[in-house]
């Protein structure tokens, strides 16, 4: 069963998804488990990817990455996701936040902070939610105030992506306090051994485990005034546009996922014994299996015509919430599912089932809870 078959990608996305299959099972499939047991960064897996061209996908190629367009990206994510979650997420984080700085950063942003990670020297990330908030983009406090010729950040952030190990960072920080509460907030880059940077890493997760987030505190951290990041107050708005594309990515985040789930859940039925006949021949069973793989079709029907959407930029945040919202619902029901099939085996530590449900948990909150998706959808729907 090859759930994730190319009729529905384009073209032009096919041979970097054959690329990311090969690699997934080669490199991230087979350590999937031991990385999810220790909790470790996987620092062979990334640099094997570096290796195969498939870090830092999505910089410029006049930068030195490999210019890939949203479906692209959308074809990779998905076929690292079938793989394993944790992994997949430490892959595309590696670049996270240079999508902002190349739509909106100047020429000498680009060439100090986006060759080195396209080039695979360092790697980024981005942060944006904080303790108290992650939802309320427009209710964060973490300040950024120009001193002479610095900007200096004063708050914290939470649940960020490579805050210990990134090289630096592009961080949404307050930098007004006008009526107009979305024209408040501005973007930086912060390299991650700027005075006044501190992070540790948050408690360790139930899912996706080969990733890893941190807690950063800014105590007056100091950055010279030019890594201000495009046009002072207009943070919120590069923001929601990057969430455009990142919502299709994450979609495929989900599809990836429920794939593992419907695999691994159709296997285990078609082997197991009950009643004297393979669990398969249940109707019910089937009809559990066809009811997975019917919202899973949708889903990824929904997600590539919202890619193709988003990339001609055509009601691009209510496609990418659609698309970003279904896929992930779809994700946490086949987990579900797959783990009622797999009976009292699907509570074993060890299972591909049982690390999938868990991982689940994870894309439906991550670059805006779905409830937060919803409001945008019903907002555009009118
Ligand atoms: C593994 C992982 C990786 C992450 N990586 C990053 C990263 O790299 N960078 C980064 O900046 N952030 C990252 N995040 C943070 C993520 O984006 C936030 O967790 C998410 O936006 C939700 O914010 P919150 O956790 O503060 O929940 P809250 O904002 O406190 O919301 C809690 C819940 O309240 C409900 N809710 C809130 N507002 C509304 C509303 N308006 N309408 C209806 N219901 C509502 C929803 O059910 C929501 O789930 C990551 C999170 C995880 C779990």
């Amino acid at each position: 069963m090859d759930l994730l078959e190319e009729s529905v990608v384009p073209e032009h996305a096919r041979d970097v998804k054959q690329r990311a299959r090969e690699f997934a099972a080669e490199h991230i499939e087979p350590n999937a488990e031991e990385y999810f047991e220790s909790g470790e960064y996987p620092w062979e897996v990334l640099e094997a990817g570096m290796d195969a061209g498939l870090i830092a996908q999505d910089i410029p190629e006049e930068y030195g990455g490999s210019g890939f367009d949203l479906q692209q990206v959308l074809a990779v994510a998905e076929e690292f996701y079938r793989a394993d979650a944790g992994i997949a997420l430490t892959l595309q984080l590696a670049s996270f936040g240079c999508e902002i700085v190349s739509h909106y950063g100047s020429e000498e942003q680009k060439e100090e902070y986006l060759r080195p990670v396209a080039e695979n020297d360092q790697i980024s990330g981005l942060a944006v939610s904080e303790p108290e908030t992650g939802s309320d983009l427009a209710g964060m406090t973490t300040a950024a105030e120009k001193e002479g010729d610095e900007w200096v950040l004063n708050g914290e952030k939470y649940w960020v992506g490579n805050a210990v190990e990134a090289d630096w960072l592009t961080v949404y920080a307050k930098t007004g306090d006008g009526d107009d509460r979305y024209s408040n907030y501005s973007m930086f880059i912060v390299p991650t051994d700027a005075p006044g940077y501190e992070a540790e890493h948050i408690p360790e997760k139930m899912g996706m485990r080969a990733s890893k987030q941190g807690h950063i505190v800014f105590d007056d951290c100091r950055i010279p005034e030019e890594n201000l990041v495009g046009s002072e107050g207009g943070g919120f708005y590069m923001l929601a546009e990057f969430f455009n594309h990142g919502r299709v990515v994450v979609g495929g985040h989900g599809l990836g996922l429920a794939a593992a789930a419907i695999e691994e859940a159709w296997e285990f039925v078609h082997g197991r014994k009950a009643f004297g006949r393979d669990v398969s021949e249940f109707q019910a069973v089937q009809h559990d299996l066809a009811d997975m793989r019917m919202e899973f079709e949708a889903a990824r029907s929904l997600n590539w015509r919202a890619a193709e959407k988003v990339q001609n930029g055509e009601d691009a945040g209510f496609w990418a919430a659609c698309a970003k919202t279904k896929s992930t619902e779809t994700a946490t029901y086949c987990a579900e599912r797959g783990m009622q099939l797999h009976g009292g085996r699907s509570v074993l530590g060890d299972r591909r089932i049982a690390r999938v449900y868990r991982d689940v948990r994870i894309p439906v909150i991550y670059e805006g809870a779905n409830e937060i998706q919803r409001n945008l959808i019903y907002r555009q729907s009118r």
